[in-house]
């Protein structure tokens, strides 16, 4: 769409940008032409609302805020300090958790915290390792994490894909580790934080929950929590729970302040009023039944997509999912998971690599939130396996899927009107 067009069609979401800058303009409305005609299967992206739109695109990004509400080192906090107050009421309601800090930039920033709060470097850390689906933040040697702390990593079964519990304890036992991470980026199934809090106390270890890829389920009821587990849980806000990209940290009373104090001054200067006052936004929309029937439908997405698949002929790591997020292995239909990306890309159908646990050749990884979002059901999980198979199998060629794409998305609009 040109951008007269656009103006003539009042985009009012772009119009003032449009008219200053026509050239960032134009950027934007390709980047949303390609969200709405193209199918979003990375399972780390979700639409946000309008109104969590709004709230960041809001006039609280111009305002300063470092320290916390009431103890802030600038003048003028004294609104900001309502809207951080009711995100951290909001949240500690919703996953009723003693404490939250909501000032995390990210989901690595909060792990970084997390990490600041409870350990020193060179302490032991005992994380799922990174082949089968541990964060960059448990242990790469790429990340500050794997520089100034000691990982050991656990791993999965070689046969069922399920986090190797006797080698988990066993680990522990050796290694004695400051602190236990249980988390994934890929890991389909829930974990068992009962199990991981009973291998921490027999070690004096401390556990951290990173749920950033969960908490929205957990938050509309389709996850266990790990809240009543966990020491200190970390999340982000922009993947299944919907809200903007950013970070906060749940734990309880006795260790808030250290948590604080790890998120500011340590490890961040001023808060992000905007993205705070969105994330208020989004734990609003995600106390709401219609958030908790959309967190059980992402789930009823994923498990049907998974049976599809695997009936197509793909892999499916452990055999299914419980949650938005499943892992395949495309090899039967006669193409590895790098070049099925390149080939899916080009039908519109976007979604990532991944490790596969005790495999060298790569898989895709795929999630259900963001279609889930736009409204479309199993029905339509249906049909996008369908699409992957006929394309990776050359059934269909790409372009041709590309219409079917196309044919899909317009019937779901992410942004209708
Ligand atoms: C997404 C994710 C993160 C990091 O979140 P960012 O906002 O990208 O920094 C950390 N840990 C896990 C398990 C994640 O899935």
């Amino acid at each position: 769409m040109s951008v007269t067009h656009a103006l003539e069609a009042g985009h009012s979401m772009f119009e003032g940008l449009l008219r200053q800058d026509p050239e960032l303009a134009e950027i934007l409305l390709a980047e949303r032409r390609r969200q709405s005609t193209t199918l979003q299967l990375i399972a780390a992206e979700n639409f946000t609302s309008p109104a969590v739109l709004a709230a960041l695109g809001s006039p609280l990004a111009n305002k300063y805020a470092e320290g916390y509400p009431g103890a802030r080192h600038h003048g003028g906090c004294e609104i900001v300090d309502v809207a951080e107050r009711l995100a951290v009421e909001r949240a500690q309601a919703l996953f009723g958790a003693e404490h939250a800090n909501v000032q995390s930039h990210s989901g690595s920033s909060a792990v970084l915290a997390a990490y600041a709060a409870l350990l020193r470097p060179g302490d032991t850390v005992l994380a799922l390792g990174l082949p089968y689906g541990g964060h960059l933040t448990h242990g790469s040697p790429a990340n500050f994490s794997g520089r100034w702390f000691d990982f050991v990593g656990y791993g999965v079964d070689a046969e069922t894909g399920l986090v190797d519990h006797d080698q988990v304890r066993t680990l522990a036992r050796t290694h004695r580790p400051k602190a236990i991470v249980c988390g994934s980026i890929a890991y389909p199934r829930h974990l068992d934080h009962a199990f991981f809090r009973d291998v921490a106390d027999e070690v004096g270890a401390y556990l951290i929950a990173d749920a950033a890829h969960p908490i929205g389920l957990v938050a509309g009821g389709a996850a266990p929590s790990p809240v009543p587990y966990a020491d200190i849980v970390c999340a982000t806000t922009h993947k299944v729970l919907r809200g903007p990209r950013g970070g906060m940290i749940l734990c309880g009373s006795e260790l808030a302040e250290r948590v604080d104090r790890a998120v500011f001054p340590f490890t961040q200067g001023g808060a992000q009023m905007h993205t705070i006052a969105a994330k208020a936004v989004a734990f609003g929309e995600a106390s709401t039944p219609a958030f908790a029937a959309y967190a059980h439908q992402v789930v009823a997405n994923a498990r049907t997509l998974a049976a599809h698949l695997a009936a197509e002929g793909f892999v499916v790591t452990t055999g299914g999912t419980d949650t938005h997020l499943l892992t395949v292995d495309p090899a039967p239909l006669g193409v590895d998971g790098r070049a099925a990306r390149g080939r899916l890309a080009a039908a519109g159908i976007v979604l990532d690599c991944c490790a596969l646990p005790h495999a060298d050749a790569r898989g895709l990884r795929l999630g259900t939130a963001a279609l889930t979002t736009q409204g479309m059901g199993e029905r339509e999980m249906r049909t996008v396996a369908t699409l992957l198979a006929e394309v990776l199998r050359g059934a269909t060629d790409p372009a041709a899927a590309r219409d079917n794409v196309r044919d899909l998305t317009a019937e779901f609009p992410p942004y209708p009107g």
